[in-house]
């Protein structure tokens, strides 16, 4: 597998060269937000410098020009998860405006008192609470898909769940706190064998491994720039056509609209229809930046990198007494480095009693960035039966070293207690 300058990756990073605490900074929290290179960074510099206008509304040739990079950036999106059209591209504030719009617009459209939404045991709270919220409203009921001991959808239990009122089936592509790679693309070929659509969270997917929204076969994909080296605000939710055109407005405001009179108000060709408002546009010029970027070094050299991480950490760590790693383990660890896995990079873990409070905050004062807690899946964690977890995240410009430092640091911490 062809490898990148890992050294040369990280100078695109210059946060990764500071220090905490007198500590060189080891910032392993990525699947909570990545850091940003300086080609993006720079790039929306530029913008808010050299080009800065209000996007689609104006002659001039500054909000033209802005209205150009704007556009560009949907293309790029378009291209990055092979959407068929650039219609299918929403730019939503993150992944979870993103599931919340299609939440709202396809209960309020699709869905009676007592139709059924499935969503798993796995999922991070905004794929649960925007269908609550939806619940609460209009009467939908919320099911969930129960997973196994190691941390895998219990896919079986899928038909025993789906009835006539199933509208829709909504799922992590991967889950943020055990790193499992659920197989969306069963689940999606079921939910369509009874003419259920599917929604497929991509908030950790999209910046660890190529995805194709055609060949996935998905009805929605939604994700967040910054989890991807992109800028905060920004994120993107994927609709086919067929089902953006049969779903209405979510806000109402400027750029949804086609013609607004007292009696009677039309919308926006797709995808305007669902942006009302000034949407980010340098953010949006930043997400193609990142995209640029990732192209730039290619996801199977990114996958293949972070994957070696995965597996070099999941090793390492196994060699403390009492580790405890949730999350499918073993599957990794036969099928290889470049094989495909069952596991992203994000590996969960407590020692012992030791709260992941404590060991986090020990971590932390080592210079090692981590999350410890619920990870937004509280649900999760009951199946669990634990109250958190500390977790460790890759990105590309990750280390083995960094590993290193991150395992005697918990070798460390557990023998403090
Ligand atoms: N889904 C998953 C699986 C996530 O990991 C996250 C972020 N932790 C979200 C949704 C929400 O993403 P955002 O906060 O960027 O909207």
């Amino acid at each position: 597998m062809e490898k990148y300058n890992i050294n040369k990756v990280r100078a695109d990073f210059p946060i990764l060269a500071r220090e905490v605490y007198g500590k060189p900074l080891v910032y392993l929290d990525n699947a909570a937000t990545t850091q940003k290179p300086l080609c993006v960074l720079d790039a929306m510099r530029d913008e808010y410098l050299n080009v800065n206008a209000n996007v689609h509304r104006g002659v001039h040739y500054l909000s033209q020009q802005a209205t150009d990079l704007h556009e560009a950036a949907r293309e790029k999106v378009r291209a990055f998860i092979n959407a068929k059209k650039t219609e299918e591209i929403v730019f939503t504030r993150g992944t979870t405006e993103a599931i919340n719009l299609v939440a709202s617009t396809f209960c309020e459209s699709q869905m009676q008192p007592g139709d059924e939404v499935i969503v798993t045991e796995m999922e991070h709270h905004s794929n649960i609470v925007s269908w609550q919220l939806q619940a609460m409203k209009s009467g939908i009921i919320v099911k969930h898909l129960p997973i196994t001991d190691d941390g895998q959808l219990q896919l079986s239990a899928l038909s025993s769940l789906l009835s006539s009122k199933t509208k829709l089936i909504s799922v992590a592509h991967v889950s943020n706190v055990l790193g499992t790679i659920n197989p969306v693309e069963d689940i999606i070929k079921i939910a369509h064998e009874h003419g259920i659509p599917v929604l497929v969270d991509g908030a950790q997917s999209a910046p660890h491994f190529k995805v194709d929204v055609q060949a996935m076969d998905c009805d929605f994909f939604a994700f967040s720039g910054h989890k991807m080296y992109g800028p905060t605000g920004i994120g993107v939710l994927y609709g086919k056509e067929e089902w953006l055109e049969k779903l209405p407005p979510y806000q109402g405001g400027g750029e949804m609209i086609d013609k607004v009179t007292w009696e009677k108000t039309t919308f926006e060709r797709l995808p305007f229809k669902f942006e009302a408002g000034t949407p980010d546009y340098v953010a949006t010029h930043g997400l193609a930046k990142a995209i640029e970027y990732i192209d730039s070094i290619g996801f199977d050299a990114i996958q293949a990198h972070e994957q070696e991480l995965t597996r070099y950490c999941m090793e390492q760590l196994m060699t403390i007494p009492d580790m405890h790693i949730y999350g499918p383990f073993l599957p990794l660890l036969q099928e290889g480095i470049g094989e495909v896995t069952l596991r992203d990079a994000v590996v969960s873990f407590n020692v012992g009693n030791i709260h992941h409070l404590d060991m986090g905050t020990l971590l932390d004062r080592l210079g090692i960035a981590v999350r410890t807690g619920h990870h937004c899946a509280q649900p999760l964690m009951d199946r669990l039966g634990i109250s958190g977890t500390v977790r460790a995240s890759f990105a590309l410009y990750n280390t083995k070293e960094e590993i290193d430092v991150l395992v005697a640091g918990v070798r460390r911490v557990a023998q403090m207690f």
